[in-house]
């Protein structure tokens, strides 16, 4: 049977947008379906580390502009430790970029519009089938719609559906994450800032400032659901007590999860990148460059593999991503107040 497409891409997040631009450039006729509208909302801090500039101009064939970038669009990383503020401090030579993570996400789709990437937005994918190549059920605008091609990535997320339907008995746990936009009174704490304390939360509370607001969250096992939004009453009493900033009004409360443990690479022969392939760094949190890098991967195991399964070569490409997400998982499975009172202490002492 004909397929229409060479790929199909579901998920138009960072890891999609550029697994699809990636093999568009490359000639691949390509579709990516996306269930959000423009400037779709992402529960996210919207940090990234700075080798992320290169990786984005390499992706996506320019670099980021300045209205995807918050205001206080270049910051520095704070640490803290479980004993407080007077053990803490900036971490040399740190510099993260703060985007806007609706308007970055816009932005990486509407790059790959530029590559060739046919590109379909509130197409909301009900159903994927491995029958030799793939087949795709969706619906746009309320009419069902169907669509096959001969390779396919799941780029949908923490909750993926490719990896549910492709590889059922699959386990993927989860980290939950808990975020705030808070009115500050007076100025706004000018770094990303990153408190391990497990008074606070078994893992990370982190702040970070967009425009006149300050975005503070915190991360939770699952099991301890219920604790998620008091975590963050915590950290707001931490913040003011600390002298880091006087907290006002509420303005947007939500939560989402991160992948937490295990790893999922590809199913039934289809690709899976980024959170829904389980590679988030669980220590920070931090997982829009390892989508991105993974995306671009999963791309050229399928441009380099033709008419071969491109698994075996995405497996391999991707082994070194896969590990330190394992490794970095070891080291939170196991981590109490004093190894984050020697993570931190170290991390501040390097050169
Ligand atoms: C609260 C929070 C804060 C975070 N902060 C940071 C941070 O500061 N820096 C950082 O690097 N990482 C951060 N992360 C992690 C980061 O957001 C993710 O790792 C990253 O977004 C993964 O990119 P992705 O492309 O794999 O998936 P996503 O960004 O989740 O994109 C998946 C896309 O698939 C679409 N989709 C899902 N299901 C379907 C379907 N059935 N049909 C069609 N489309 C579908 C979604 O709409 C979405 O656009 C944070 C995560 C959370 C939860």
């Amino acid at each position: 049977m004909p397929r229409e497409w060479d790929l199909i891409v579901i998920g138009g997040g960072p890891g999609g947008a550029a697994a699809a631009a990636v093999a568009a450039m490359a000639g691949l006729e390509t579709l990516l379906l996306e269930r959000g509208g423009t400037l779709r909302h992402k529960p996210c801090g919207g940090i990234l580390p700075e080798i992320t500039e290169e990786l984005i101009e390499e992706v996506f064939g320019a670099p980021l502009p300045p209205e995807v970038l918050a205001e206080q669009w270049e910051l520095r990383l704070r640490y803290t430790p479980p004993s407080g503020e007077a053990n803490g401090g900036r971490v040399r030579e740190s510099r993260l970029l703060n985007v806007k993570r609706d308007h970055f996400d816009q932005w990486l789709r509407d790059r790959a519009v530029l590559a060739g990437v046919t590109v379909r937005q509130n197409a909301r994918v009900s159903d994927v089938e491995a029958n030799g190549g793939f087949s795709v059920s969706y619906s746009q605008r309320g009419e069902e719609r169907r669509a096959t091609a001969a390779r396919l990535v799941g780029a949908d997320g923490v909750h993926s559906l490719v990896r549910r339907r492709l590889a059922p008995n699959a386990v993927a746990p989860k980290m939950l994450v808990g975020q705030r936009l808070v009115q500050v009174a007076g100025e706004l704490p000018a770094d990303f800032h990153c408190v391990f304390a497990g008074m606070l939360s078994p893992f990370y509370a982190y702040s970070v400032p967009k425009g006149r607001l300050l975005k503070i969250g915190s991360g939770m096992t699952e099991e301890e659901r219920t604790d998620l939004m008091p975590s963050l009453d915590r950290f707001s009493e931490w913040l003011e007590q600390n002298g880091v900033a006087d907290l006002g009004e509420v303005v947007q409360q939500e939560g989402w999860a991160i992948p937490f443990g295990e790893q999922q690479l590809d199913a039934a022969g289809a690709l899976l990148v980024g959170d829904a392939a389980g590679l988030c760094n669980p220590l920070s949190g931090e997982g829009i460059r390892l989508a991105i890098e993974s995306g671009q991967l999963a791309a050229e195991a399928i441009i380099e593999a033709g008419l071969r399964s491109p698994v075996p070569d995405y497996r391999d490409g991707v082994t070194g991503i896969a590990q330190m997400v394992a490794a970095l998982h070891r080291v939170v499975l196991t981590t109490d107040d004093d190894a984050r009172e020697q993570f931190v202490a170290a991390e501040l002492a390097r050169p």
